[in-house]
């Protein structure tokens, strides 16, 4: 009699305690996933959204995009789970920081911000001309950016083509100021059209440059598309592993308008990929939806 009442009240325990614990790995194992408690359960809404989705204009030509995604899915594309947002605009819930902030092909936009206070470790004076004269924070690059540019500008000294360097590297500090400017004299939705918000600059990483003429005419304005360099560049940047960054008419794309002048270098494999397809580096990570251009 004793030894069946010791037996039932360790089952009891044990239904008790065995209870509990297959509560915890339920949990643990995520066989029942409780909504909001894992941090990519959002992303992973929004992609399974998107499987119903009815299909984009992108879609709708099956060979060259099919292979195109095959090829950034190969990669293990570090930007695949990005949720769907309009490029346009920061979005303050689908920001992300990226992880790997010294790769070359960083993807750095309205989406994408580098960690705070991010400052390359090889930036370096590429030898080249600028339109000023001063050796300041913007005069510099990162060492394989600066190299690049040295071989970009000397190739089109041969094709008598003189640039110049406007603007390269700007700290996290310097862009608040900048984009803190922008916004006192157009207003915040002007200014985050053509101004980075501070961690959200290219140019924070080092990689990006504006370039112009050696005359400075027209340098980091509209009418530098008119001219003889931005030809020159439009044509030759990607041999030497620089991609205009923001074409035309792809604002809905990248969120910003069309600058002839910045340029980035992404290497000269992916530069010449992105060239020739006539992709935005939103497009080639898959992570860019256009939007309504009147809206
Ligand atoms: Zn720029």
């Amino acid at each position: 009699m004793k030894l069946i009442r010791m037996l039932l009240s360790i089952a009891f325990i044990a239904f008790l305690t065995g209870g509990i614990l297959t509560g915890c790995d339920g949990f643990i194992n995520q066989e029942k996933p409780i909504i909001n408690e894992n941090p990519d359960q959002g992303n992973q809404d929004i992609k399974d959204s998107e499987k119903n989705a009815p299909p984009t204009e992108k879609e709708q030509t099956p060979n060259q995009d099919q292979k195109d995604q095959n090829k950034t899915d190969e990669k293990d594309n570090p930007y695949a789970n990005a949720p769907k947002v309009d490029p346009t605009e920061y979005h303050e819930k689908a920001i992300q920081v990226v992880a790997e902030p010294n790769d070359v092909a960083i993807l750095v936009n309205k989406q994408y911000r580098l960690p705070d206070q991010y400052e390359p470790d090889d930036l370096v004076y590429p030898d080249v001309p600028f339109i000023f004269s001063e050796k300041v924070e913007k005069r510099k690059l990162r060492k394989v950016a600066a190299k690049a540019l040295e071989k970009m500008f000397a190739a089109a000294e041969k094709d008598g083509v003189y640039l110049a360097g406007a603007s390269g590297y700007r700290s996290q500090s310097t862009q608040v100021t900048i984009y803190n400017n922008y916004v006192d004299q157009d207003g915040k939705e002007k200014a985050d059209r053509y101004s980075a918000r501070p961690g959200h600059s290219e140019h924070q990483t080092g990689l990006s440059i504006d370039v112009s003429g050696i005359s400075a005419e027209c340098a980091v304005e509209e009418c530098f598309a008119d001219t003889a360099e931005a030809k020159w560049v439009a044509d030759h940047a990607h041999e030497h592993g620089f991609i205009i960054r923001y074409p035309k008419d792809k604002e809905n794309l990248t969120g910003y308008i069309y600058e002839p002048w910045h340029i980035r270098y992404v290497g000269k494999e992916l530069a010449k990929e992105i060239f020739e397809q006539d992709i935005t580096l939103e497009e080639y990570y898959n992570v860019a939806i256009p939007v309504n251009e009147n809206k």
